[in-house]
């Protein structure tokens, strides 16, 4: 079912206790906030265990990770495996960032068998897609988004995509303070919208959440929510302040 969601991405940022005072921080914070969102935090892997412990038990956070394996399980060391993340209540996960596409090779072929294990789990995928830049100014967005999501996520039947989240992210945009304008993420939302409702059709391609992310902050986050197919965002430097990611949470 289509709902508003703010993710925060933490990448590989923070001590232990610099991770466990902004947890902290940001539950108290949403505590006495009236946001209407879901509020997702994907801190590094080593403290989803702390990050959960805090936010269950509150009720007001809910875990993703950042990366899991194709694989189920076995001699595959230094992974960890989406039955992993469900044991310790996770219940996002980000799959298919740029920079893991830029740095570690990840192809669509190998972010689709993550998005399998990771439904096999219970765990809602969240896909990230989006063009370069050189891309968007050759014209060619539209293409390179359609082939990322046509790839790896239209084999899965019209149930299982019900559990996908899609992240659209201008490569160009993330972490360079250049944000897509509020008609240019409207415009690839609902894009991806459209392709949705011609593989499957209308129900699906409506109760899909669509996120934005790349620079999206404190002061440009309302104006981008308030696009009919903005259903939220996926936040990476800004889900670091916990004021900023507060208030970003309170934008809709
Ligand atoms: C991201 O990395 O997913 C992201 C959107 O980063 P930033 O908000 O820093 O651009």
């Amino acid at each position: 079912m289509r709902k508003n969601i703010v993710a925060g991405n933490w990448k590989m940022n923070k001590t232990f206790q610099e991770a466990e005072e902004l947890i902290s921080e940001l539950v108290t914070g949403l505590e006495k906030s009236r946001h209407t969102c879901e509020v997702v935090v994907c801190p590094p892997a080593l403290y989803i265990e702390m990050a959960s412990d805090y936010g269950h038990e509150e009720g007001v956070i809910k875990i993703g990770a950042q990366n899991v394996s194709e694989y189920e399980k076995g001699a595959y060391t230094g992974e960890i495996s989406a039955a992993m993340l469900k044991s310790m209540d996770v219940d996002y996960c980000i799959v298919g960032h740029s920079e893991r596409r830029k740095y570690f090779g990840e192809t669509n072929k190998q972010l689709a068998l993550k998005i399998e294990r990771l439904l096999e789990n219970a765990i809602h995928p969240i896909y990230c897609c989006g063009e370069l830049l050189e891309e968007r100014e050759a014209g060619k967005y539209f293409e390179v988004v359609e082939k990322q999501i046509e790839e790896a996520l239209f084999h899965f039947s019209k149930e299982e995509f019900g559990n996908i989240v899609i992240a659209y992210e201008p490569v160009w945009a993330i972490g360079t303070g250049k944000t897509a304008t509020a008609e240019q993420a409207q415009e690839m939302h609902a894009f991806i919208r459209r392709i949705i409702r011609n593989k499957y059709d209308e129900e699906t391609a409506e109760n899909t959440t669509i996120l934005y992310g790349g620079s999206c902050n404190a002061k440009n986050a309302e104006e981008l929510f308030a696009n009919p197919d903005v259903d939220g965002g996926l936040i990476g430097g800004a889900s670091l302040i916990a004021e900023d990611f507060i208030k970003i949470v309170n934008s809709f």
